[in-house]
């Protein structure tokens, strides 16, 4: 961890581009602070005494609501953490046009140390202290999972939550990334690793960007460095190496490196990760660790925890591009540094975009109690069908058989929602890009993003006469 805190480096790329914007302070004051971090200690009776467990919910910003962010279960987390994951939920929020506050929340436990049947009573405790505060409500305020938590801690929630407000005919948008029986979306689970492979394809389609770093045209064939093999590291290497031909070179994980300059095959390394609890005896294993941050490729992709590279280790980076998928990986040292030496960065706040974007989709999808394309689907194929058998009458030619499958299928809820966060992504990969390679101000992706984010938050407060 490098000497600039989380929290501090959020705090410092904030106040650059309030400057940028000339807000006045007061209101850059305002929209830089949580606006609440409520911290709970409970116990729960397990394993014939009482543990207490410390748990934190933080709301940075309320200019939309619900607030929106994920619960992680992680030993180190406190509220700096916590209060910075929030602010960045209130950016990223902003930057992708979806209509909710900034949130976050943590339990400071490691998850590795209980049984299936603990954790749940520990997250059900959780989830009342939460629920007495409306820190877990549909209208007010939407967890999701994040490090250490999944669709399962997940689905324990939202069942609490409806045990104390049976009523509320909503209940199941109190979160988001629930499994697909229990009110989830189909997509949400690779959702955030998804996103970060649009990422990777709008920087690549942005001719201007790609000459930035040097590197050559496309994604084919790059080779990539994944930190983190979780559920954003696993997913988002998975489709770089499945569809777009890239070769992931190097995964690191808790306990060592998995090495194979030809590309290692990741869905057998998931299959070995979740067999084995690690990736050790793998082919291509050696016990190098973080160091490894510094081999030499073309695309790093940090999918692990934050602060990662600092300004210890950032002068050693040589990949030309890096994309942050996880939250907060480079300290403000460790950009500055990298800035200097042209190494561009793909910002966290647009990058990990994804979960956010298709918890919203959730949301919706829970709020209007009707998996998307269930009233279409069929209707369009109809009409795809009669469009066909009208191109045949006039041209006496039959339609082509390998292409009238994908002409007339009409989308299913998977379709619909990769294709809204496809659209998603890209729309903000144009404007950030945009603002990047026109405001001679704007030094870098983050700023840029930053910049489109923060001011869209300002005019929100502004147009109240704030
Ligand atoms: P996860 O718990 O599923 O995966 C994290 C992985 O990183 C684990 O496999 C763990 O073993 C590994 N890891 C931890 N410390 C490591 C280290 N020092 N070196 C190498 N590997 C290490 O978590 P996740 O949900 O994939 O989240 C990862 C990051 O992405 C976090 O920063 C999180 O805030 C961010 N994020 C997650 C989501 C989401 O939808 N899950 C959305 C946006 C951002």
């Amino acid at each position: 961890m490098g000497s600039t805190s989380f929290l501090e480096s959020v705090s410092e790329n904030f106040d650059r581009v309030a400057t940028l914007l000339e807000l006045p302070s007061g209101l850059a004051e305002k929209i830089k602070v949580a606006n609440s971090t409520y911290i709970v200690r409970f116990g729960v009776r397990l394993r014939g005494g009482l543990q207490t467990f410390t748990g934190y919910r933080s709301v940075h910003s309320e200019h939309f609501e619900p607030v929106k962010g994920g619960i992680r279960y992680a030993p180190q987390a406190d509220q700096d953490e916590v209060e910075a994951l929030a602010a960045l939920m209130t950016y990223k929020c902003a930057l992708m046009e979806i209509p909710f506050g900034g949130s976050k929340g943590a339990l400071a436990i490691n998850p590795r140390e209980w049984e299936p049947e603990e954790l749940e009573r520990i997250t059900r405790r959780f989830t009342q202290e939460l629920a007495k505060r409306s820190l877990i409500s549909p209208s007010q305020n939407v967890p999701a999972p994040d490090m250490g938590t999944s669709a399962r801690e997940m689905a324990w929630m939202a069942d609490e939550y409806r045990r104390l407000n049976p009523t509320d005919l909503n209940a199941w948008a109190c979160v988001t990334g629930k499994p697909l029986g229990k009110g989830g979306i189909a997509g949400r689970t690779e959702a955030t690793g998804r996103g970060v492979q649009y990422a990777l394809q709008d920087f690549f389609r942005h001719e201007k960007d790609v000459a930035k770093s040097g590197l050559s045209a496309t994604l084919a064939d790059k080779r990539i460095i994944v930190q983190g093999l979780g559920n954003v590291g696993y997913h988002a290497a998975l489709f770089l190496s499945q569809e777009d031909g890239a070769r992931i070179t190097h995964v690191l994980e808790r306990g060592g490196t998995v090495i194979n300059a030809d590309g290692i095959d990741i869905m057998s390394l998931g299959k070995h990760m979740l067999e084995t609890g690690g990736i050790a005896d793998f082919p291509g294993f050696t016990e190098n660790g973080a160091e490894m941050l510094e081999a030499e490729a073309d695309i790093l992709i940090p999918a692990a925890m934050e602060g990662v590279i600092d300004e210890q280790n950032a002068p050693r980076i040589r990949t030309p591009l890096i994309i942050e998928a996880a939250n907060g990986p480079i300290t403000a040292g460790g950009d500055a540094s990298l800035r200097d030496r042209g190494i561009i960065i793909i910002p966290d706040l647009y990058a990990n975009a994804g979960g956010v974007t298709v918890s919203y989709f959730e949301w919706i999808k829970n709020l209007t109690h009707i998996r998307f394309g269930r009233m279409q689907r069929r209707q369009s194929e109809n009409q795809f069908q009669a469009l066909i058998h009208g191109i045949e009458a006039m041209t006496g030619k039959e339609f082509p058989q390998t292409q009238h499958d994908t002409v007339v299928s009409g989308a299913t809820e998977i379709d619909l929602v990769r294709s809204g966060l496809e659209d998603t992504m890209r729309g903000a990969y144009d404007t950030i890009s945009e603002v990047w390679n026109t405001d001679s101000r704007v030094p870098d992706l983050r700023t840029a993003a930053m910049l489109i984010a923060v001011g869209r938050v300002a005019h929100s407060y502004t147009s109240l006469g704030i």
